[in-house]
């Protein structure tokens, strides 16, 4: 086993994997920038140093810098996180060049699943339904014409880079696609320095749903059940929940193994997940994988009493897999919702600035996962979320009213947060009813007035 992980992140997720590494017995450093001195992660890291100003392109994107703290700190290991180098194959290869582990899947994994178009094509000879669209990148506007005349209106345009909601634009007719064409393509151009994209039929009111998987050294792939992240705003996931209310047990188990053969498919190794759409008919399409551990990782937690992260540095170390296939149950019901720094009756604006008081909600079956106290200062320069509350029930009822009864007791004074808007969400009663896609957030505009 590593004696020393480098946490190359920041925020609940550093502080998620401080706890991990303390019950293994592992040692952790911390990096930190200018903005993030009195951060959590850096107080409960057995050793922290700071590596650059606020930007995370001078800090948390340094990777020389993270090398020489890796080096002279006597690290085994890195451990990524989400965002930030996560998903940079580039930085596995440097690890790997220094002679450090990194925690996730190997480099060429990662390209792989890391352009979309490749991605779809690896999925397709493996024998995974993909959303009907582009072979690969669209070579100019007339290609995408064709195509979409082929495949019919609604069609999405996404970049090959894409993430986090960036770059994708849905048009409906041959003149809104000629836009929307040179609208992603600028988009990603300026988000990711990629101006490749493609193209998929828009499928309509699908269902979000993705898969868990882990898989170690020793071709053992197994997953651990889906996640319904429908609930989402922009294309972004805002409330997930594991099981999904939609999905059938013959359905679950057809997914599951869609969802390990894409693993296998790119000889994966590490912490996953595989998104699938699922449209009204109960068809389910590959959308992408995602080759790290997710913000919604604690779900999948709840309802398998796994810990994936430890699991993720065991299978890192060497280790093989805990648990095999028929050994995971999935019990009760989970669900999460992002407490982010934004006030939802000003259309989700940012609002950064100091919490004057913070009372976490606790109890049986509430947890947080969060980086936040009393006199920490929201900034600017990174994401906006604040705090993940996450809660088990027996039933989806039960879970459903133990997350009203955790916002409730929920206190953050001093900037606005997204708590009434998830309140005003649990009341409604599409959402009660599980009968929900990804298309009913944005139509629904919540306030939480
Ligand atoms: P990102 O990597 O930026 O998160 P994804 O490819 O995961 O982008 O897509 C994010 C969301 O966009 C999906 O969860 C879904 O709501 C919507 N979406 C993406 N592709 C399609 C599609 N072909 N049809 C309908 N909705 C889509």
């Amino acid at each position: 086993m590593f004696k020393k992980i480098l946490i190359a992140n920041r925020g609940e997720i550093a502080v998620r994997i401080i706890r991990a590494c303390r019950e293994l017995g592992i040692a952790t450093v911390a990096v930190y920038s200018a903005a993030d001195r009195q951060a959590l992660h850096v107080q409960q890291a057995d050793e922290a140093y700071c590596i650059g100003p606020a930007a995370a392109k001078d800090s948390y994107l340094n990777i020389a810098a993270l090398m020489s703290v890796a080096a002279a700190t006597q690290a085994d290991a890195i451990h990524p996180g989400y965002g930030f180098l996560a998903e940079n194959a580039d930085f596995a290869d440097i690890c790997a060049a220094g002679g450090l582990v990194f925690i996730g899947p190997a480099a060429a994994a990662i390209r792989s699943m890391g352009d979309k178009a490749v991605a779809r094509q690896t999925m397709q000879q493996a024998g995974v339904p993909v959303v009907p669209g582009t072979e690969g990148v669209i070579a100019d506007v007339e290609t995408a014409v064709t195509v979409a005349a082929a495949i019919g209106y609604p069609v999405i345009v996404k970049a090959t880079a894409g993430g986090g909601g960036k770059g994708m634009r849905v048009a409906g007719d041959e003149a809104a696609l000629r836009k929307a064409v040179r609208q992603a393509q600028k988009e990603a151009e300026l988000a990711f320095g990629n101006a490749d994209v493609y193209l998929e039929k828009f499928l309509e009111e699908p269902r979000h749903i993705e898969f868990q998987v882990m898989a170690d050294q020793y071709g053992q792939i197994i997953q651990l059940g889906e996640r319904d992240c429908s609930i989402q705003r922009r294309h972004q996931k805002l409330v997930e929940e594991s099981p999904s209310p939609a999905l059938s047990p013959a359905l679950r188990q057809q997914m599951g193994q869609a969802a390990v053969a894409a693993a296998r498919a790119v000889n994966y190794q590490g912490a996953g997940t595989v998104e699938f759409l699922l449209d009204k008919h109960g068809r389910f399409y590959f959308m992408e994988m995602n080759t790290r551990i997710q913000v919604e990782h604690p779900v999948t937690e709840l309802v398998t009493g796994l810990d994936l992260i430890k699991e993720q540095i065991a299978v890192a170390a060497g280790k093989p897999l805990s648990v095999a296939q028929d050994g995971v149950q999935s019990r009760g019901w989970a669900l999460e919702c992002r407490i982010n720094a934004e006030n939802p009756a000003e259309n989700f604006r940012p609002s950064p600035g100091v919490i004057d008081q913070y009372l976490p909600p606790g109890g049986f079956g509430v947890r947080i996962d969060s980086a936040a106290y009393a006199g920490w200062e929201i900034t600017p320069y990174y994401d906006s979320m604040i705090a993940k509350v996450i809660v088990w029930g027996r039933t989806r009822p039960e879970a459903l009213a133990r997350m009203q009864r955790a916002l409730a007791e929920f206190v953050i004074a001093g900037i606005e947060t997204t708590i009434p808007f998830h309140q005003q969400l649990l009341a409604d009663e599409v959402f009660v009813s599980g009968d929900f896609n990804t298309g009913f957030l944005d139509s629904r505009q919540l306030s939480g007035d």
